[in-house]
C-alpha cells in the first residue's frame, strides 16, 4: 500500500486552497488530493452567489468573522496577482422601512466590531444617487464587498497545486477511513470501480457535504461532538432581460434570524445579470432542482425593494446546498477547523460546516490548516 505524507479529501475551493498552500509550504512532503467527481468544484463551490463578503454579520471572535475579514483581503490580493476576474462592486444592506432601521444599526455596530472599517450609513437621498431604482429608507454601504469568478479561482488553485508537485486524482471516491496509531488508511474507489487503499500521516477532510461521514467512518460519534451536517438548500431566480441593468450593486435586506441565511438578496453576476437568492430550507436529499413554485416567494421578497420588477421577469436559475452544522431551530454555529488531537486523532484535520462565507474565507482557511501541519 502506498504511503504518502498528506492526503486531502475534496476538490472544492477549500480543498484546492489547502492543496495549493501546503504544496508551497512543504515541498518535501508528498501530497495527494482525492476527488470523487471528474473535475473540481462540482458541488457547493460552483453553486453559490460568488460574493466576496466583507465579514459584517458574524459574531465577533468567531472564525466566520475573522476568516471572512482576513479572507476578503487575501482573495482580492490573489485575484490581482493571478488575474482572476472579479469586481469590487459594493453592497447595500437596506432598511425597507422605519422598523428595519434598528436592525441596520446593530449590523453596522457588528461589522465595525469585526474590523470592517469602511462601512457607511446612507440616507434615502444618498441611496437614490447610487441606486435610483431601489426603494429603501436607509442603507449600509459596504464598499469592499465584491464578486468573483469562482471557477477561475479554483482553476488557478488547481494549477498552483499541480505546479508545486501535488497529485490531484479525480474520479476517486473515498469510501472509508481507518486509523492505526497516528496513521490514516484511506480506502477509495478508483476510476475503474475497484477499491484501493493509501495511507498517510496527515488527513485533511475538506469533503463539504460529506465531511461528517468521513468523520463518522473513523468511529467518531458526530452527534456527540456536533459535527452532523444538516443540508440546507438555497435556490436562485434570475432576471434575464434588460432590467438587470437597473441595479449595479449587491442589495441585501437584513439577514434571517440566527443567521440561517442572509435573506433573499440581489446579486450581480460578472456578466451583469441580476440574480435573486438564495432562500433557505433544510432538505433530506441532495438534489439541485429549482422549484418553479417558489417564484412567487422570490417575487414577493424582491418586490419589497425593487418595485420595477414584474413576476414574469424572474426565471429559475440554479441551487446550492449549505453544509450546515446548525440543526433546524438551533442558534448560530461557527466553522469547524480542527486538528483533532483532543479527540485522540493526531494528524486528522477536519473542516466541517464550511458554509458561507467559505468561498471568501478559503485562502484564510488554508492558512489555518498550514499552521497545524508539521
Ligand atoms: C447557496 C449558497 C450560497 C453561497 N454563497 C456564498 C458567497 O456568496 N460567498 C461565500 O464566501 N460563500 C458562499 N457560500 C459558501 C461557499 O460556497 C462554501 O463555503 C464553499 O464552496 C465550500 O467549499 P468546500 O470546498 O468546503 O466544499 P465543496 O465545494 O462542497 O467541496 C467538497 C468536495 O469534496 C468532494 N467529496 C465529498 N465527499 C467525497 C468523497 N467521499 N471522496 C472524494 N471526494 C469527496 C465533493 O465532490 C466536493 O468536490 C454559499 C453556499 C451556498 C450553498
Amino acid at each position: 500500500m502506498e504511503k504518502i505524507d498528506v492526503l486531502i479529501i475534496g476538490a472544492g475551493v477549500v480543498g484546492l486552497a489547502v492543496a495549493a498552500e501546503l504544496s508551497k509550504q512543504f515541498k518535501d512532503k508528498s501530497l495527494v488530493l482525492l476527488e470523487q467527481h471528474s473535475k473540481f468544484g462540482q458541488e457547493t463551490s460552483s453553486r453559490n452567489s460568488e460574493v466576496i463578503h466583507s465579514g459584517i454579520y458574524y459574531p465577533t471572535g468567531s472564525l466566520k468573522a475573522k476568516l471572512c475579514v482576513e479572507g476578503n483581503q487575501r482573495l482580492y490580493q490573489f485575484c490581482r496577482e493571478w488575474e482572476i476576474p472579479h469586481k469590487r462592486i459594493g453592497k447595500l444592506i437596506i432598511a425597507r422601512n422605519e422598523t428595519e432601521i434598528p436592525a441596520l444599526e446593530s449590523i453596522l455596530a457588528q461589522g465595525r466590531k469585526n474590523g470592517v472599517s469602511d462601512l457607511e450609513i446612507l440616507d434615502r437621498d444618498q441611496i437614490t444617487k447610487l441606486e435610483p431604482n431601489i426603494r429603501a429608507d436607509a442603507a449600509i454601504l459596504s464598499p469592499s464587498t465584491g464578486i468573483i469568478d469562482s471557477h477561475k479561482l479554483m482553476l488557478r488553485l488547481e494549477w498552483l497545486a499541480l505546479e508545486r508537485g501535488a497529485i490531484i486524482a479525480y474520479n476517486h471516491e473515498v469510501m472509508k477511513v481507518d486509523s492505526k496509531g497516528n496513521e490514516y488508511y484511506v480506502t477509495y474507489r478508483n476510476p475503474t470501480g475497484q477499491l484501493e487503499s493509501i495511507h498517510c500521516s496527515w488527513l485533511i477532510n475538506c469533503a463539504g457535504l460529506n465531511s461528517d461521514r468521513i468523520v463518522s467512518s473513523l468511529g467518531i460519534n458526530i452527534d456527540e461532538i456536533g459535527y452532523r451536517i444538516y443540508p440546507c438548500k438555497g435556490e436562485y431566480f434570475s432576471v434575464t432581460n434588460t432590467k438587470s441593468s437597473l441595479v449595479s450593486r449587491l442589495i441585501y435586506p437584513p439577514p434571517l434570524k440566527e443567521l440561517k441565511g442572509l435573506g433573499i438578496h440581489a446579486t450581480k453576476t460578472l456578466d451583469g445579470r441580476l440574480r435573486f437568492g438564495p432562500n433557505a430550507f433544510y432538505v433530506e436529499t441532495l438534489e439541485y432542482n429549482v422549484n418553479e413554485n417558489h417564484a412567487q416567494e422570490f417575487y414577493n421578497a424582491a418586490n419589497t425593494y425593487m418595485p420595477f420588477l414584474n413576476p414574469s421577469d424572474l426565471h429559475p436559475d440554479m441551487a446550492g446546498i449549505r453544509p450546515k452544522i446548525q440543526a433546524p431551530g438551533d442558534p448560530f454555529r461557527d466553522f469547524i477547523v480542527c486538528h483533532e488531537v483532543e479527540h485522540g486523532f493526531e494528524g486528522l484535520i477536519n473542516l466541517v460546516g464550511i458554509e458561507s462565507p467559505g468561498l471568501t474565507s478559503s485562502l484564510a482557511l488554508a492558512e489555518i490548516v498550514k499552521g497545524y501541519v508539521h
